[in-house]
């Protein structure tokens, strides 16, 4: 099944996502790398935790404040990236990037994340679907530099 062609699929997604967010609460240890992402147009504050083992994120965990796209596509995040590498996190991010620009995508990559292939059409919004993304692939690029 498509579920960029399911919006009653994506609208719960979205909001199961929404109401009962994984990974949420961070950890506090030095284990892992924190990174504060916030948002100037919408009320998004969130930290991001990464756990990183060589170059595979072991463990991501957030919390904050966050409207409804931002909070549900940051606990997609999470979900989608435990236990992979570097690389596997770069493709899918830039992936889902290209989905919200408009641009071509692997759909299959994605799994639940295509349910924001809608916030493509709203430009005020790519920012609260991108946030978690983006950081996260700042935290990838820093930890890859200090691993070499
Ligand atoms: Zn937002």
């Amino acid at each position: 099944m498509r579920i960029s062609k399911e919006p009653a699929l994506i609208r719960q997604i979205i909001m199961d996502h929404y109401e009962f967010p994984r990974n949420k609460g961070l950890k506090n240890t030095k284990e892992y790398i924190k990174k504060n992402l916030n948002s100037e147009a919408c009320i998004d504050n969130i930290d991001l935790e990464v756990k990183i083992e060589g170059q595979v994120i072991e463990d991501i965990r957030f919390d904050g404040v966050a409207c409804t796209i931002s909070t549900a596509s940051t606990s997609i995040l999470t979900e989608m990236m435990k236990g992979k590498t570097f690389t596997e996190a770069n493709k899918i991010i830039d992936n889902y990037v290209s989905m919200l620009h408009g641009e071509e995508f692997d759909e299959e990559l994605l799994e639940e994340a295509v349910a924001f292939i809608n916030t493509s059409k709203q430009a005020n919004r790519i920012k609260c679907a991108t946030l978690a993304w983006d950081g996260l692939k700042e935290i990838i690029a820093k930890a890859g530099e200090s691993n070499e």
